[in-house]
């Protein structure tokens, strides 16, 4: 697929100059981690920046490659020590945060650095790194979005209602971004994201 041939999108023209980095946002559930996983699995050019998290491991992640795995304390520590380029609490259970030294160092190395945060962090990067891009991941439909949610049948139906009301919140969103990538399909999903960070991308994806 070229470049020529991905969707015309909601893309404005972009204005501001580039530094390099690039934040993927969206709503729960859209798939994020899906699509940033494809990245990492099918483009090495791009630099997926690992994120600190007091979250348990789930079975097959290791640390280091999908998360820098803390107990609170040691997150406590980085978050006192102003490591953070930005933190949040997620669904209002563990929290995540991007650690500054590493991204500073990857733009100084001229790498095309991905962000795959949530809204919370995304807002506080544009704050901290405004010549940032800022791509917003969304589902076809609303409807997709709560089949997803149910689907993965990973939370209870208390949570799933409670994502849902959140998602709605998120969904508003999108006009704080440059541009919009609708996840139809992970492997198109990525192709237009990878060629928005100035890459080419893979033949078949
Ligand atoms: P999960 O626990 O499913 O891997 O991720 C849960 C949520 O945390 C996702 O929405 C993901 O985008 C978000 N997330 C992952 N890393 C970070 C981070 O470093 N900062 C922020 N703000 N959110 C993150």
């Amino acid at each position: 697929m070229s470049a020529t041939d991905l969707p015309a999108g909601r893309h404005e023209p972009r204005t501001r100059p580039h530094n390099g980095v690039t934040v993927l946002a969206g709503p729960t559930a859209v798939g994020k981690g899906t699509v940033s996983t494809f990245i990492r699995d099918n483009y090495p050019d791009v630099w997926l920046s690992v994120s600190a998290t007091t979250r348990q491991p789930r079975p097959g992640e290791v640390d280091g490659v999908h998360y820098f795995f803390k107990s609170v304390a040691e997150f406590d520590e980085l978050l006192a020590h102003g490591d953070f380029l930005e933190w949040a609490l997620v669904h209002g259970r563990n929290r995540y945060g991007t650690l500054r030294s590493t991204v500073e160092r990857a733009v100084a190395e001229g790498k095309k650095v991905l962000l795959e945060i949530d809204l919370q962090g995304a807002r506080q990067v544009k704050e901290a790194l405004p010549d940032a891009d800022f791509v917003f991941l969304a589902p076809p439909s609303w409807d997709e979005l709560v089949r997803r949610l149910v689907g993965r049948g990973t939370e209870s139906a208390d949570e799933q209602r409670r994502r849902l009301e959140t998602a709605k919140l998120e969904l508003a969103a999108e006009k704080e971004f440059d541009h919009t990538i609708v996840n139809d399909e992970v492997g198109r999903a990525a192709a237009e994201l990878v060629t928005l960070m100035g890459l080419t991308p893979n033949h078949g994806s």
